[in-house]
């Protein structure tokens, strides 16, 4: 077994748990880099499992899947918080895992993982964990209106009701089937950003430059990154946020950390994902290291320097929607050749045989040289792809 300290060089065989879109474009960046690939993800479409070298196709907790990837890997990431962290730990028996099982139990928890902000002296959105029916009846008034979320395995929005009072708030835990939930007072938004670190195994941390979401109806809709996107002071704040709480968890690994800007000005941090995010996409075109190839090289102990953003860069989310414009329930292609007419776009779709409502099945890149170029560009692209302009 190769030891945390030793580097892993390209040749090796990397491993992911999870064959979504973030695992795909982990292969790809890994593939570029010389590493042979494995993914563990029982659907045999996944967009990972496609372009990997070796698919293994079984549950995240099926012990001859977790000794397969093992025996074929030099070292093992995750493209998805909520894989058993068990089956981490497990892994960590035989090989460099990254990030560890503890810190992907944090994320995997709202309960958990806001108990840590509040551990990091981050400030986060006030809340209580309701997990029993002695704690919804305790619950605070002045926590309504509020976010009722499942602790575990939302996403997207998914799992998330919005409630006014406290008899909706019992109706809306009913409807969650009672399980251990958090709510969240309801904040005055003035926009959203997010955060990409990625920490070595010696502690060295290296930043992707803040970025400013959009989200609609809980999805993530645009990312827009350039001088001036947000005001100074507040993307220092979130980047000295970002790091406290990877460091906190003695994190190894990309880490995403997701803020709330209020209409005040103050920055309070949401939750945080243990792996590259949909906001850091922008980095493929418009940084001269990727969010990708930062996961390869902290799991491989490969140095981590500090990424340079060369071009102003917007992205825009293709979520399924898009396949359906003409109405009807029979999906048609979007006009890819009209927008990639335009100078700057960058096209990536997953693979996703089956365009949905709803289903992230790709993004757009578009950078430029300046800021008002690329938002012209990104206006003109989302018009011809439908989508409404921001
Ligand atoms: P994702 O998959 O994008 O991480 P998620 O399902 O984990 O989403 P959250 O990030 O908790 O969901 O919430 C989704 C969106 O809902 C946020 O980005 C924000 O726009 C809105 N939202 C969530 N919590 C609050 C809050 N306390 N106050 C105001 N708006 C909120
Ligand atoms: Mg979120």
């Amino acid at each position: 077994m190769s030891k945390d300290t030793d580097v892993i060089l390209p040749g090796a065989t990397l491993g992911v748990l999870g064959g979504g879109q973030l695992g795909r474009m982990f292969v790809h960046a890994a593939q570029a880099m010389g590493y042979f690939t494995a993914v563990l993800d029982q659907d045999a479409t996944s967009p990972a499992g496609l372009v990997s070298h070796h698919h293994i196709r079984t549950g995240y907790e099926d012990p001859q899947g977790l000794a397969e990837l093992a025996r074929l890997c030099a070292a093992v990431t995750t493209e998805f918080e909520n894989v058993p962290a068990g089956a981490l730990n497990q892994l960590a028996t035989s090989l460099p895992v990254s990030p560890a099982g503890s810190a992907v139990a944090i994320a995997q928890d709202r309960a958990a993982e806001k108990a840590h902000f509040v551990k990091c002296g981050v400030p986060c959105a006030p809340y209580a964990v309701i997990a029993t029916p002695e704690q919804l009846a305790a619950v605070n008034d002045a926590l309504l209106p509020g976010i009722l979320k499942t602790a575990r395995m939302g996403y997207d929005g998914k799992g998330q009701v919005r409630v006014k009072t406290r008899a909706e708030l019992a109706a809306a835990w009913e409807q969650l089937g009672r399980v251990a939930c958090v709510l969240e007072k309801m904040l005055p938004l003035a926009h959203e950003c997010s955060v990409i670190v990625a920490r070595g195994r010696n502690g060295d941390i290296v930043n992707l430059p803040v970025q400013r979401n959009l989200h609609r109806e809980g999805i993530l809709a645009v990312t827009e990154v350039y001088a001036g996107n947000l005001p100074a002071a507040q993307a220092e704040q979130a980047l000295a946020a970002a790091k406290s709480v990877a460091d906190g968890l003695d994190y190894v690994g990309v880490l995403c950390v997701e803020f709330f800007v209020l209409q005040d000005g103050k920055l309070v941090v949401n939750e945080i994902a243990p792996r590259p995010h949909n906001s850091g996409h922008y980095s493929q075109n418009a940084c001269d290291v990727s969010q990708f190839e930062l996961q390869v090289r902290c799991m491989t102990g490969l140095p981590l320097t500090q990424p340079r953003q060369h071009s102003p860069s917007i992205m825009l989310n293709l979520l399924g929607d898009l396949w359906f414009r003409q109405g009807g329930d029979t999906p048609a292609t979007p006009a890819w050749d009209k927008v990639l007419q335009l100078p700057g776009c960058h096209l990536h779709l997953y693979g996703k045989a089956d365009a949905k409502r709803g289903r992230k099945m790709g993004h757009l890149n578009i950078t430029a040289a300046t800021p008002e170029v690329v938002r012209a560009t990104a206006l003109k692209a989302a018009e011809i792809l439908g989508i409404a302009p921001f």
